[in-house]
């Protein structure tokens, strides 16, 4: 394990500044778990003995955050490129966990060893104490493990504090980060731990929504949602997060697909996390057949139909990201992409026109996460029949469909205006000589302004009908000529007719 620590200047600044006024510093929880282990901490947290007051009176900016007496110390660097917030917050002790969410009375202490105690896992409850090595930011440390963290850290292993049974029973929150911080370390749970999260899942029902939703995030952003989902149905834990998902355990498909509609949906959700996809991709992945249960019916040919299911499943889906509590335009997103999954994966030909209705339908923003969402789908089967031409050939199409034809409507002057400086009425005149002009802007692009146009125009219309038709004529041969390159430079780019 690490025993040298670069520490960011706003961090020390405050351990010190603490110091400096007689105060104890330490740096607690998380950041120190991962600090030894060399991974990047996510935020920095300092204990202290020092009352709230004292805090604020150390510092020259401060706020108070929240009924636990932990003060944001800001950054007093102007070198730093955002305004950094360090949280402080005094040694505590906590008492009577009445609600299962929240301590009844929060009580402030002098000693770090009640601060330790009242942490969740082991992992999390080291103390480190920075020393200053000379360079600006590199620091030696030492640590107070009343637990042995360190040890279940190097063991990979995460363990309550204390008594499992009474730790979870106090605040089931834990319960939902025992499995997310086992998915982001990719550590094991402890058997004594295990056995009372399985004992006291059913207290999770005591906890707000958005809390068990942003644990629920985490694990599926996560490297690894697909052992987290598989250890959270292990646990009891699947109902407080979706129980609609309890029903796709054990339903079989069609020949077509390796697993039962579970595991598919773990199978795609993973997909999508190996490969980066962003949380509305996940989440949609994970709930894209959820109308599968509800919809299937046995049939002669194919074993089982799954007739309206992303129908079924968008409106499930919707209600339960409604329920976590999720933004408006997160369920939005995520309904829409359930919503249209199985546009590409229909086997008859897909037309241009038909792309164009899609994108009309789940919108231009979201026509590539949709393609995406089908590509896990797709390794999700276990048996992934369609071949990759097939899907170069939907991206082909996409881009077509996306791009704005090369068109007179791409000049820089319009028909209205044709008419207004020719001084003649709507007729084939003025197509004539936007073809014409046409022509001419294909050729150099440059010309393609409101002066050179108009100007060009006038001279157009003095022109005799048989001559500008036949300007009108070329112009209109190279703009098909255009089209056509810029078509099969779409489809050389993804390697598809
Ligand atoms: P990360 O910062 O990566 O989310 P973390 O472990 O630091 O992980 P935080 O939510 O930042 O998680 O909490 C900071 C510390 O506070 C934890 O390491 C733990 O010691 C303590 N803590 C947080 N939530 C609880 C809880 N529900 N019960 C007991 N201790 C907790
Ligand atoms: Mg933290």
């Amino acid at each position: 394990m690490k025993n040298s620590f670069k520490i960011p200047k706003e961090v020390s600044h405050v351990t010190e500044g603490l110091e400096k006024s007689g105060f104890q510093a330490y740096l607690v929880g998380g950041c120190v778990r991962d600090l030894l282990i060399g991974r990047e901490p996510k935020d920095w947290d300092v204990a202290t003995d020092a009352s709230p007051e004292e805090i604020v009176k150390t510092f020259e900016h401060t706020f108070y955050e929240n009924d636990y007496g932990t003060v944001g110390v800001v950054s007093e660097d102007a070198s730093s490129p955002r305004l950094k917030v360090i949280e402080v917050t005094p040694f505590r002790l906590e008492s009577g966990y009445t609600d299962k969410r929240r301590p009844d009375s929060v009580t402030f202490s002098k000693k770090l060893e009640d601060d330790l105690k009242r942490r969740d896992f082991t992992i999390n409850a080291l103390a480190l104490k920075i020393e200053r090595k000379g360079e600006t930011d590199s620091f030696t440390g030492s640590i107070t493990d009343m637990f042995d963290g360190q040890k279940d850290l190097k063991n990979g292993l995460i363990r309550t504090v204390g008594n499992p049974h009474d730790r979870l029973s106090e605040d089931a929150l834990r319960i939902m980060r025992a499995i997310r911080i086992s998915a982001e370390l990719g550590f094991g749970i402890e058997k004594g731990t295990l056995e009372a999260l399985k004992t006291h899942a059913n207290l999770l029902g005591h906890i707000a929504k958005e809390r068990i939703r942003e644990e629920f995030v985490r694990i599926l952003m996560s490297d690894v949602p697909m052992n987290a989902l598989i250890m959270s149905r292990e646990l009891g834990v699947i109902p407080y997060i979706a129980k609609e998902l309890e029903e796709s355990y054990d339903i079989e498909q069609n020949m077509a697909h390796a697993y039962d509609v579970w595991e598919h949906l773990l199978r795609t959700v993973q997909h999508a996390a190996d490969k980066k996809y962003p949380l509305e991709i996940r989440i949609a992945a994970l709930f894209h057949d959820i109308g599968k249960p509800r919809t299937r019916r046995v049939s002669r040919e194919t074993k089982y139909t799954f007739y309206g299911h992303e129908v079924v499943g968008a409106k499930m889906t919707e209600k339960i990201l409604k329920n976590l509590n999720f933004s408006r335009e997160t369920v939005d997103y995520v309904v829409k992409l359930v919503r249209w999954h199985m546009f590409f994966s229909d086997t008859e030909q897909i037309t241009l026109s038909a792309v164009r209705r899609m994108i009309a339908n789940v919108g231009k923003e979201r026509i590539w996460d949709l393609m995406n969402v089908r590509i896990c789908d797709r390794i999700g089967t276990g048996r992934p029949k369609e071949n990759p031409y097939r899907l170069r050939k939907y991206k082909a199409m996409v881009e077509e469909a996306l791009r704005d034809p090369i068109s007179v409507g791409m000049l820089k002057i319009d028909g209205k205006k044709v008419m207004e400086i020719g001084k003649m009425a709507p007729g084939p005149k003025v197509g004539l000589i936007l073809n014409a002009l046409m022509e001419e802007v294909l050729d150099d692009p440059k010309k393609n302004t409101d002066e050179y146009l108009s100007t060009r125009t006038k001279e157009l219309n003095e022109l005799d009908l048989p001559t500008l038709s036949k300007l009108a004529a070329v112009g209109k041969e190279k703009k098909m000529k255009a089209e056509e390159e810029e078509l099969a430079k779409i489809r050389n780019k993804h390697k598809v007719k």
